[in-house]
C-alpha cells in the first residue's frame, strides 16, 4: 500500500481521565497497537505523541511529538509523509476493518478526499435552556469517522489555508473542504467508534474479544 498512515496519538486523554489514550490497553493491547494493526501493508507510518513521551519500543512505526491541538499533530505528521497518498486514523478508534480502509483508499485514489460517515440512529434536537427544544431532521446529517484519505499535496494544501486563514477543525476533511475541495464520502463502520467515555471502554473490552480472529479484522 504506498501511503503514509499518519496516526495523531498526541492527545491527554481528558474527557476519559486515564492518561494518553495511545497507551490505554483493550483486549490485552495498547489502542496505538490496535491502530496499527488495521494498516499492515502501510509502506510508512507515522505517529504523533504527546510532547515528552518516550516512543514506545518495537512497533512498526515512526514517532514524532506532536502539537497542541490534534490539527497541530496533523500538521507535523503531513510534513513528515513521503507518500502521494495519506490516510489520517485517530488512535481512539481501534476497530477498524480491512474492508473499511480498502473503501476509503478506493475513493481517495478516485476523488482526491474521502471520510466515512454512518447515518445518525437517534432523535436529533436542540437542547434549549435545558429543555427538549426543536427537533433538526436527521435524514441529511451524518456522523464522521476516520481513517481519512487525502492525496498528500491537498491536504498539505488545506492545512496551510486553514493556519492563513485561522480555521480550526476537528478533522482533516473540514479542512479540504474550507479550501473548496469536494470530500467524497464512504460507508462507515459502527465498530469503528472513538473510545471517548469511561463507558466505551466497556464495550471496547467486550468488542476486543469478538474481534481477535474475527473475519472482519481480516
Ligand atoms: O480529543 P479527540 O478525541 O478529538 O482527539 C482525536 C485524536 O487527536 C486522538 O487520537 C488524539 O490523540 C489526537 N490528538 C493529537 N494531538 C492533540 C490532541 C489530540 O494528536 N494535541
Amino acid at each position: 500500500m504506498e501511503v503514509s498512515v499518519l496516526i495523531p496519538a498526541a492527545g491527554n486523554g481528558e474527557r476519559l481521565g486515564l492518561g494518553p489514550k495511545a497507551f490505554l490497553r483493550v483486549g490485552g493491547r495498547t489502542l496505538l497497537e490496535w491502530a496499527l494493526a488495521a494498516f499492515p501493508e502501510a509502506a510508512e507510518v507515522l505517529v504523533a505523541l504527546p510532547p515528552g513521551q518516550s516512543p514506545p519500543q518495537g512497533l512498526r512505526a515512526a514517532f514524532l511529538e506532536g502539537g497542541r491541538t490534534r490539527q497541530e499533530s496533523v500538521a507535523r505528521l503531513l510534513e513528515a509523509a513521503s507518500l502521494p497518498l495519506v490516510l489520517v486514523h485517530d488512535v481512539a478508534r481501534p476497530f477498524v476493518s480491512q474492508s473499511l480502509v480498502e473503501r476509503v483508499l478506493r475513493a481517495t485514489q478516485a476523488q482526491g478526499a474521502a471520510a466515512p460517515v454512518l447515518p445518525v440512529p437517534d432523535t436529533l434536537i436542540r437542547s434549549e435552556g435545558g429543555a427538549y427544544g426543536s427537533v433538526l431532521p436527521r435524514e441529511a446529517l451524518r456522523l464522521v469517522q476516520t481513517p481519512q484519505g487525502f492525496f498528500t499535496a491537498l491536504l498539505r494544501e488545506a492545512h496551510a489555508y486553514a493556519r492563513k486563514r485561522g480555521i480550526s477543525a476537528t478533522d482533516d476533511a473540514q479542512l479540504v473542504q474550507a479550501l473548496g475541495y469536494p470530500v467524497a464520502l464512504v460507508e462507515g463502520e459502527r465498530t469503528a467508534f472513538k473510545i471517548t467515555y469511561p463507558e466505551d471502554l466497556v464495550l471496547a473490552e467486550a468488542l476486543a474479544r469478538a474481534w481477535n480472529g474475527s473475519p472482519q479484522a481480516r
